[in-house]
């Protein structure tokens, strides 16, 4: 059994532009207080650091409050 064993970061599958493909990045612990919601991550190939989350999110309220008034409040 292998109770104690705990994966701390958490890892996606993103397009890094270094590697020029898909690979892993991962999540380091975040320092700037955004908890779950840190848009920095890491490629695990390269170590080449970037930024998802918010501008994606950004996009995708742009694109469903295109029909709607719908005002986000942050
Ligand atoms: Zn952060
Ligand atoms: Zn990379």
């Amino acid at each position: 059994m292998q109770s104690s064993i705990v994966t701390v970061a958490s890892t996606t599958k993103l397009g890094c532009r270094n590697c020029a493909r898909w690979t892993e990045f991962e999540q380091p612990p975040c320092r700037d207080g955004h908890g779950p919601d840190c848009p920095e991550w890491y490629c695990t190939e390269c170590g080449a650091a970037t930024l998802v989350g918010w501008s994606m999110d950004r996009r995708e309220l742009h694109r469903r409050a295109g029909g709607s008034r719908n005002r986000a409040v942050a």
